[in-house]
């Protein structure tokens, strides 16, 4: 066996249906006199189900939480966490939300408590991105690890179907990438393997009957099993595409994630020989790539970065970008070979690996 390394990160996990009802004591657990609840404008009513929950352990609600959490809108949240004489957070929803509640922690090192309503994992990691005058920044500190987090499956009911589906690839990708980045080791690889394959198989069950609790169970333990992929692994060629794209053309990140995945693997695949074994037994297809492919397509999810907003004459220019910052991928970046790999990503080509 090679030699490895592997980083676990400290959270205690709830999971289950129903687990919201834990939310009190999980709170007092934690030493939380007074917690400040966080949500976005849309998920208000949820937000305001925990307050009531919470009673007097509630310190009221911040309903503004928006995507790559903007530095102003975390000053008022600030405010508000300091107004309300709040001494911890309670987070529910998706990445955005769990990106403000890591960004009050960051400045008060206070507890959180997660309730993750999306797929997209940010809990389980040690990653901030925030942005200021247009610019996000990302870095990684074990401040912002939230303490606790509960995950209901009850609330991905309401996941939109599509959403689902982009969620469920942001996850997947996460997995895939552990696989072979450089910080891949043979517990992460267990993860990875099972995580995408609950997602894949669940994830087809979910679009046939959305409101099916166990398929929900299972692509949501799938979900956390690829977000500690993320918070202990490492990522390569497909993040670093995603990042230069969403910059770049301010494109949405978890349809960005859904589009480029299967060609980002297909990129990889020639020398990744041991994660394509996985990634065959995981999807159960010779062409794990496609297999990812096909999960978009039938979701009804985007499957071109043209049917984003990217213009067609922005595929040089990302090529650039991504070759500026040398980092860690299993197959050398080339120029030529980078360019296919974004044309079929525009276009939406099926890939064949
Ligand atoms: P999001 O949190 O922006 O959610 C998108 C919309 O869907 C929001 O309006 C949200 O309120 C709504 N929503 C979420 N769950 C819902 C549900 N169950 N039912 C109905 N509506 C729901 O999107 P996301 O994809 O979860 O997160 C993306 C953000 O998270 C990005 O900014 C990304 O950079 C960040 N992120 C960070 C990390 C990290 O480790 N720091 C990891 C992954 C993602």
């Amino acid at each position: 066996m090679q030699p490895f390394i592997y980083t676990g990160h400290p959270a205690r996990v709830i999971f289950g249906v129903g687990t919201t009802a834990r939310l009190s004591a999980e709170v007092e657990k934690l030493g939380i006199e007074k917690a400040l609840v966080l949500t976005t404008p849309p998920q208000k009513e949820q937000g305001e189900a925990l307050v009531e929950l919470l009673g007097a352990r509630s310190a009221g609600l911040f309903a503004e939480a928006t995507m790559h959490t903007p530095v102003n809108v975390t000053e008022r949240a600030i405010e508000a966490y300091h107004r309300s004489g709040a001494t911890g957070v309670v987070s529910i929803g998706g990445g955005s939300t769990i990106g403000l509640g890591k960004a009050i922690a960051l400045r008060t090192d206070c507890p959180q408590v997660v309730l993750p309503t999306s797929y997209a994992g940010s809990e389980m990691t040690t990653i901030i991105g925030q942005t200021e005058e247009g610019r996000k920044t990302t870095r990684k500190t074990q401040k912002v690890l939230p303490e606790t987090v509960i995950y209901d499956v009850n609330y991905t009911l309401t996941l939109p179907p599509v959403m689902t589906v982009t969620s469920g690839m942001n996850a997947i990708a996460h997995a895939v990438e552990a696989l072979y980045a450089e910080e891949a080791n043979p517990v992460l690889s267990l993860m990875a393997e099972d995580g995408i394959a609950k997602m894949v198989a669940a994830l087809g069950q979910v679009q046939e009957r959305p409101q099916d609790v166990d398929a929900r169970a299972d692509v949501l333990y799938g979900a956390w099993l690829c977000a500690i992929c993320l918070g202990s692994g490492g990522v390569a060629l497909h993040h670093k595409l995603c990042h230069v794209l969403g910059g770049s053309f301010n494109l949405p990140h978890a349809e960005t994630h859904t589009v480029v995945l299967p060609h980002a693997l297909a990129y990889n695949a020639p020398a990744v020989p041991n994660a394509i074994a996985a990634l065959r037994r995981a999807t159960g297809s010779d062409t794990p790539a496609a297999a990812l492919f096909d999960v978009a397509q039938s979701g009804g999810a985007p499957t071109s970065l043209r049917d984003l907003g990217m213009p067609e004459d922005g595929i040089e220019r990302a090529v650039q970008i991504t070759l500026e910052n040398p980092y860690f991928n299993p197959r050398p970046l080339e120029a030529d070979a980078l360019k296919a790999t974004l044309s079929a990503a525009w276009a939406g080509d099926r890939p064949n690996a």
